[in-house]
């Protein structure tokens, strides 16, 4: 098929959407390895995480042998409102990189939450309301992930409180009214609402906080809440599940005009959006039906696959939630404070990182004012002003495009653009007036992390 009949943007009809969710576990070989007791150090099952998730959530947590789960109508027609988000042809990119690389990106950042988390939010929110709970509380860093939820909550009455990290409740004012015009109520944690949150602030007085430390507080007060559960924006694997949708919808719109792609990239926090993307590409290299280069891109200054251990870690600083075995940093790293990059957890989930260990799936890491440099490069052709996480993936696609005008490839490539970036233009305004700069944490700094890790037998 000649290359112009591919249309700038390729858009599926609502019959062709996904009406299934893909779980990449079921055709897994090595599955990853299960959430355990933070305490007694056994599997963590259904019971034991009751009190702190919903029921049909933990049910997808823990299932990695069945392979699609139905979306349920009500979700799916909330997804009409803003999917299928378009599968864009960056044309005018590589027209002006001058490449003959062919540059595909699959954009979520068209609706409220400027993100791909309200993929998860509105499964979440639903599978709440379903087993009829008052409500849900959460984390949130930059507040991306509490902006879906809010909007999830809203949309089916529920209660919603989120522990949002002290630093940007502080410095990202917008998101934090954005959530509440959605009716939420926002914390910032460090508080002194819970026992962990005094804690933390006993022992360290002004700490602006971090992810860590605000989910143990969100856990801590969904399990003291009756009515209440948890719920986690990225990281888990029922998250993963739910934004399988995004790579679900890439394969079908690739698969209409016969594309194959060469490579996949995507940034790379928790894992969700780019073990969403990936699914079902992963699925069928796994089977041995095809073969693509997949990429995650990480943040130098939270290099958790590149320079992380595989092993078995708190997800959070108050080790109140489950030990997972994954790429990590150690719960009680902390990027550099110069870091305005996002993608900042400590660790990563544990598909993505049985994945890289199997040798299926490659990491690579990026320094921020590459990133900001790569952004800006994108805005300035595409029109889209993208989330400084997302730009990680437009820098490492770039640099192969631009790598294919030596080799003269006609590589495809395939990458994710998970949100647009107007709530962080302190950060490109810093970037703008030369006072970015780039750390990467020394050996011995990640050290520390790594001497916290729990003990295990
Ligand atoms: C939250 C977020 C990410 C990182 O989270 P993952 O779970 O790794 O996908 C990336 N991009 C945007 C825009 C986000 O909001």
């Amino acid at each position: 098929m000649s290359d112009k009949k591919i249309p700038y943007k390729i858009y599926l009809e609502e019959s062709e959407m996904p009406t299934a969710w893909y779980n990449l576990r079921a055709d897994m070989k090595n599955k990853p390895a299960p959430l355990l007791d933070p305490v007694t150090h056994k599997p963590m099952t259904e019971a034991d995480l009751a009190p702190v998730f919903c029921e049909e959530l933990i049910r997808q947590e823990l299932d990695d042998t069945t392979p699609y789960f139905e979306i349920p109508e009500e979700i799916r027609n909330f997804y009409k409102m803003y999917r299928p988000s378009p599968l864009i042809r960056a044309y005018c990119l590589e027209e002006k990189l001058g490449t003959p690389a062919k540059i595909y990106y699959k954009f979520e950042g068209n609706n409220t939450s400027g993100s791909h988390k309200l993929n998860s939010a509105i499964a979440q929110a639903y599978y709440a309301k379903k087993q009829g709970l008052k409500g849900v509380t959460t984390e949130t860093g930059a507040g991306q992930w509490g902006t879906a939820l809010s909007m999830a909550c809203s949309y089916f009455g529920l209660d919603c409180k989120v522990y949002m990290v002290k630093g940007s409740y502080e410095l990202k004012p917008f998101r934090r009214e954005v959530m509440r015009t959605y009716g939420a109520s926002v914390t910032p944690s460090p508080s002194t609402e819970t026992e962990v949150g005094r804690k933390i602030l006993a022992e360290h007085p002004g700490t602006s906080g971090s992810l860590g430390c605000a989910i143990s507080e969100a856990v801590e007060t969904a399990t003291k809440h009756e009515g209440y559960r948890y719920v986690l924006g990225s990281v888990l694997n029922q998250v993963m599940l739910h934004q399988s949708v995004i790579g679900l919808e890439t394969k079908i719109a690739l698969d209409k005009y016969g594309i194959k792609p060469d490579v996949i990239i995507g940034c790379a926090g928790g894992g969700s959006n780019l073990g969403g993307l990936i699914a079902p590409f992963m699925g069928e290299k796994i089977r041995g039906e095809a073969d693509y280069r997949i990429i995650a891109v990480e943040p130098a200054a939270c290099p958790t696959l590149t320079r992380g251990v595989y092993a078995y870690d708190y997800c959070d600083t108050g080790m109140v939630c489950p030990l997972a075995k994954m790429y990590t940093l150690g719960s009680s790293f902390m990027p550099a404070a110069n870091h305005a990059g996002g993608l900042r957890y400590h660790g990563m989930s544990t598909s993505l990182s049985q994945l890289r260990a199997d040798g299926l799936m490659e990491a690579t890491s990026v320094t921020q004012t590459e990133v900001f440099a790569a952004a800006e490069e994108f805005a300035r052709v595409e029109g889209i002003l993208p989330a400084p996480e997302s730009a990680h993936a437009i820098k490492v696609a770039l640099d192969m495009a631009k790598e294919c005008i030596k080799t003269g490839e006609e590589k495809t490539i395939v990458f994710g653009l998970t949100g647009t970036g107007y709530f962080d233009m302190m950060s490109y305004e810093k970037f703008h007036n030369g006072q970015m700069t780039d750390y990467i944490p020394t050996d011995d700094d990640l050290a520390v992390g790594r001497k916290k890790l729990p003990k295990m037998d």
